[in-house]
């Protein structure tokens, strides 16, 4: 996980992963302290993950990236290595405007890998590439 979010979160996803992996679930003090540090982004980012929208893709030269089906049915490319993704919620609210550290895509990109509840893909290099290059409409 980058250092791009407040300490506070970063512990707070820390604590998630810990509960998650010896109860299997995340207790209702931790979804408190999600949706107090994230706002409403929390449980539409745990309905994302629930649903299993996350997807990890991974390239025989070992890149990887995150692809989140958006409630719509839009697929976004979610780069949590440098904490970015491609929504327009993301350009609008977190980037240009700074009111939200993230959107539910990155947030359901860091809740799935503290809860192990992503799919997983291998493609080509080549498919990789054009992942990464792919331009927003
Ligand atoms: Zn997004």
């Amino acid at each position: 996980m980058g250092a791009v979010l407040p300490a506070v979160a970063e512990e707070l996803l820390r604590e998630v992963k810990r509960t998650y992996e010896d109860t299997s679930q995340v207790s209702d003090e931790l979804l408190l302290g999600l949706k107090f540090i994230f706002g409403p982004t929390a449980l539409q980012a745990l309905d994302l993950v629930d649903q299993r929208s996350v997807t990890q893709v991974t390239s025989p030269s070992g890149r990887t990236t995150f692809q989140v089906t958006g409630s719509s049915g839009k697929l976004y490319t979610c780069y949590s290595s440098c904490h970015y993704c491609s929504c327009p919620a993301f350009s609008f609210s977190v980037l240009r405007k700074n009111e939200n550290m993230l959107c539910k895509h990155i947030l359901a990109v860091y809740l799935s890998q503290a809860m192990g509840g992503f799919q997983e893909l291998i493609v080509s290099d080549k498919q990789m590439s054009d992942i990464l290059l792919a331009k927003e409409d």
